[in-house]
């Protein structure tokens, strides 16, 4: 036993934590200069999944070894560096530091939330957070929801909402097939965390009925009417319309304003994935992008992709902020005691029992940092977007298929010396090229026009002259 004591003093020890802590710190502001220079370091040190395994056996040693420091600079070198200008990929932003210094705070703590006792500060910060956002959105005062991980199962978190509200039946106690089956009318072009989300409630396949989009990739309304027939002749009972404010192949907006009359005219539960393009609200030259968002039932917004935050931060927000209540309407008496519905016990209303302190970065960093800076990263990064799609469209041996909505970019390499039958092979190819020499970190997407490079210019250290190096870095690829 006095072995344990020993042990635990030692791995508890204030002074040791305090050393490895300022020099962790040293280590990563090192490391943070390497990257935001980019030179010299590869976006993407790529190894092979296997290799990558071999180098982090699990041969843990049964007494300590004090080597934390030679384990973090193998995680940073073999790391996807975020904060490299030329990351470009996916929808996953180069955190502000100080969210990093946010998350040692609450890992610390580890004030889980689950019940307002469990966290009082965290869940002081989220409710404010969430107010603050739902205003952004123009959302009522009655607006409420919760933080939790991930657009997808916060999108998960508002469809059963919806399905509570709007079934007929009480699908959350007697079942999904206690009542006709259920179904929502989701654009051909959302993100597929909604498909699965629609299939975790049971509802299979057939519960998600595609809307057409335009050649702008946007949710068509005049096909909600033929899209809510043909649900009907399916002998399916629709209880809502998705739309996306930045759908995650083009970043299309569609347009919210006829949705939200159409779910008005029927009766139907609007939601809103606007996990990518939320953050649209907080610029005023793309506010209008998401004109309509205050009519939604219900909105998912992720921090982690337009807030500069790192993974993962997710607003759920109900216009109604009592729906919050209905998307896990059990209880558990050992946690919630008698109290009717506090909204101060967030697990009440997320998927999540213990959760991490989210909203502390969030609000840590707009209160010390300011709303600036959030505001003008979306308006630079779209800016920026739009002028690399302008250059590309210009150049004559790229292609762009769609005008980009937001930061979200596909585009295309087509050099006079391959052939059109040849190109979508070309851009994997040029996409490998790129990303295992470290060059750059872009991804690729599958169009009706074929296939893409996808770029998500969300780093805001990425210039304009890094997008050029792109260009020139593909055609030198292509001449290979
Ligand atoms: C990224 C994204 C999601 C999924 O969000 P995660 O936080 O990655 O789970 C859902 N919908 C849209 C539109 C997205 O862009």
């Amino acid at each position: 036993m006095t072995d344990f004591r020993e042990r635990v003093a030692a791995a508890y020890d204030v002074e040791s934590f305090r050393r490895e802590g300022q020099r962790l710190v040293d280590t990563l502001a090192d490391y943070l200069a390497q990257a935001e220079r980019g030179e010299g370091l590869p976006v993407l040190p790529w190894a092979a999944p296997a290799v990558s395994v071999d180098r982090f056996p699990a041969a843990f040693p049964e007494e300590p070894t004090g080597d934390f420091a030679e384990l973090v600079a193998r995680v940073l070198s073999g790391s996807n560096h975020l904060h490299h200008p030329r990351y470009v990929g996916h929808q996953v932003t180069a955190p502000v530091p100080l969210a990093a210094l946010c998350d040692a705070v609450s890992s610390l703590l580890n004030n889980g939330m689950a019940v307002y006792e469990m966290g009082p500060v965290s869940t002081a910060m989220e409710r404010n957070v969430l107010r603050w956002m739902a205003a952004r959105l123009g959302l009522p005062e009655t607006a409420d929801g919760v933080l939790t991980s991930g657009g997808s199962l916060g999108n998960l978190t508002a469809l059963l909402a919806a399905r509570q509200a709007k079934a007929g039946y009480d699908a959350w106690n007697e079942g999904a097939h206690a009542g006709p089956p259920l179904a929502v009318l989701v654009p051909a072009s959302a993100h597929y965390s909604l498909s699965r989300a629609i299939r975790v409630m049971g509802w299979g396949q057939g519960g998600a009925i595609p809307v057409a989009v335009d050649e702008r990739f946007r949710l068509r309304p005049d096909a909600l009417g033929p899209a809510l027939e043909s649900a009907t002749r399916q002998g399916r009972k629709v209880i809502a319309v998705v739309a996306s404010a930045g759908s995650t192949a083009t970043g299309a907006f569609d347009p919210l304003e006829p949705v939200a009359d159409f779910c008005e005219r029927h009766g139907l539960w609007f939601h809103v994935d606007a996990a990518h393009g939320a953050s649209a609200a907080l610029s005023a030259a793309h506010r209008h992008q998401v004109r309509g968002i205050a009519r939604a039932d219900s909105v998912v917004w992720d921090a982690h992709k337009g807030l500069l935050m790192p993974a993962l931060v997710t607003a759920v927000l109900f216009r109604d902020g009592a729906r919050s209540f209905e998307s896990f309407a059990q209880e558990a008496s050992y946690l919630f005691g008698d109290t009717e519905r506090p909204w101060s016990d967030v697990a009440l209303r997320t998927m999540e029992c213990t959760k991490e302190m989210m909203a502390l970065k969030l609000y840590a960093c707009l209160s010390v940092l300011g709303t600036r800076l959030f505001a003008d990263a979306v308006t630079e990064s779209y800016a920026l977007t739009r002028r690399f799609a302008e250059r590309l469209s210009q150049a004559g041996d790229f292609q762009v298929p769609v005008p980009p909505d937001c930061n979200i970019l596909c585009f295309r390499h087509t050099p006079e010396h391959v052939p059109p039958e040849a190109w979508d092979a070309l851009q994997g190819r040029l996409r490998e090229r790129l990303v295992t020499r470290g060059d750059f970190y872009l991804v690729q997407t599958k169009l009706p026009q074929g296939v893409f490079l996808r770029v998500t210019v969300i780093n805001p250290l990425t210039t304009d002259a890094d997008l050029d190096a792109l260009m020139e870095a593909l055609r030198t690829a292509a001449r290979r």
